[in-house]
This record gives structure tokens, C-alpha cells and sequence, in this order.
């Protein structure tokens, strides 16, 4: 039998990364829920929809398809938006409107329904709170703001991007950190039941290494049981 795995944290903690590598090691799907509100996002600054205004959002939603690839691509109404939604202003854009209570309900159900069946790890803030909060597994992942800007400005560096000295970065990752755990609809926190990893001295290796150690009892559990 399979098991659920839910993976949340703050920005830039790596939990993409990680979740992807360890859904292809147990063979399980893993689904990107930040992609989600990024795809709403990208087609609300499309249509011309203002991101304060939420009953636009909402009914522009409603005739929205997002569909996430098992090999992590993401299409928006069938474009593969893969790319265009992971710039900056994509970020900030989807940070606006995953305040939005009616966004949240309308892709937390969405969410809810890709993993009825067993065998995904999600990620996102509230996927051990709020999306799966029966999952077998919950691993709240975490760095300091300063190892996080370090692992930004590398990744941006070997893709060529612009680069801002790492304070700077920190500096933008403590904002977004302050908004996630501040805004009144699903704020960031930690599932009372779940594992709290601090990634910040550890490489991908080590990090996947100790959420093997978390999830495998759990899943040698589930075949006992
Ligand atoms: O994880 P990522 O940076 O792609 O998330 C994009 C935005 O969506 C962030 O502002 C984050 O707070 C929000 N988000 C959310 N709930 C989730 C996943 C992401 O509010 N489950």
C-alpha cells in the first residue's frame, strides 16, 4: 500500500527539489502546489484582472484548467507554462493571491481530489494543515533565511541569471517568509503532527537520506497494517 506524504515550509526551503527527488526514488508522484497559484496568477495578469480584486480572480478560476504533468510540467488551459510562471513577478503575483480565501477553497479542493488516491507527496504551506491533513506523513522543511539566499544565489548564478548579493536576497526571502505566516487565510505553520527538518547544514543527499529514514517506517507500517 501506498502512503500520502505532505512537505510543507517556508520559500525556498528546498521542498520542490526534495520532493521531486524522492517521489522518483519511492515511485510516487509529486505535486507542486505553489505551481498552482502561480498559474492563477500568471492568466489573472493575462486577462488584465487586478490581484486585489477576488470575486474577478475567482470567476476567472472557474474556467481555468491546470493540469500538473507526472514529470512536473505544468499546462495552464493546455499551454505548458512550465517556465513562465517561475519569474519574480510571477512570485509576487501568486503571493497576492494565494491570500485570497476563495482562491485557496477553489484549489484546495482541486488539490484534495488529485491525491484521493495514495502514493503523492505534496508540497506547498498548508498541505499538513489544511490539503491532506490525514497524510501518513508530514515533514515541515526549514533553513535559515541566510543558507536559503546562499542556495538562490548559486542556482541563479549556473543558470546565468542576474545576480543580487546574497543579503539582499535574504532580505527579500524574511519579507516573504513575514507574509506566509502572517496572512489570515491558511498562514504558513507547522502541523502539530508534523517532522520538523532543518535543512540548513545539510546537502540534497542528506536531506533525502533523512526523509528516507522518516517515510520508510511509515510506509513498512502501512504493508504491516
Ligand atoms: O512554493 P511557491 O513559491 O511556488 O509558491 C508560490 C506562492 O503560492 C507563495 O506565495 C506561497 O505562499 C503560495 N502558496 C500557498 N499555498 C500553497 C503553495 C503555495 O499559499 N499550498
Amino acid at each position: 500500500m501506498k502512503i500520502n506524504i505532505a512537505i510543507d515550509g517556508p520559500s525556498a526551503a528546498g521542498k520542490s527539489t526534495i520532493a521531486k527527488l524522492l517521489a522518483k526514488k519511492l515511485g510516487y508522484v509529486h505535486l507542486d502546489t505553489g505551481a498552482m497559484y502561480r498559474c492563477t496568477a500568471l492568466k489573472a495578469k493575462k486577462e488584465g484582472i487586478a490581484l486585489d480584486d477576488e470575486a474577478g480572480v475567482c470567476a476567472m478560476l472557474e474556467k481555468t484548467d491546470i493540469t500538473l504533468t507526472p514529470e512536473g510540467e505544468v499546462f495552464l488551459d493546455g499551454e505548458n507554462v512550465s517556465d513562465a510562471i517561475r519569474t519574480d513577478e510571477i512570485s509576487l503575483a501568486a503571493s497576492a493571491v494565494s491570500k485570497m480565501k476563495k482562491v485557496r477553497e477553489d484549489l484546495v479542493a482541486r488539490q484534495q481530489k488529485m491525491a484521493e488516491d495514495k502514493g503523492f507527496i505534496m508540497d506547498g504551506r498548508d498541505i499538513g494543515t489544511v490539503v491532506l491533513k490525514d497524510a501518513e506523513v508530514k515533514i515541515f522543511m526549514t533553513a535559515s533565511a541566510e543558507a536559503r539566499a546562499m542556495r538562490r544565489y548559486l542556482q541563479n548564478k549556473e543558470k546565468g541569471l542576474p545576480l543580487s548579493n546574497v543579503e539582499t536576497i535574504a532580505e527579500e526571502i524574511r519579507q516573504r517568509d513575514y507574509e506566509d505566516t502572517h496572512r489570515a487565510n491558511s498562514p504558513l505553520r507547522k502541523a502539530d503532527d508534523a517532522v520538523e527538518l532543518d535543512t540548513s547544514e545539510l546537502t540534497i543527499d542528506e536531506v533525502v537520506a533523512a526523509m528516507m529514514r522518516i517515510v520508510e517506517p511509515a510506509i513498512a507500517g502501512e504493508k504491516q497494517g
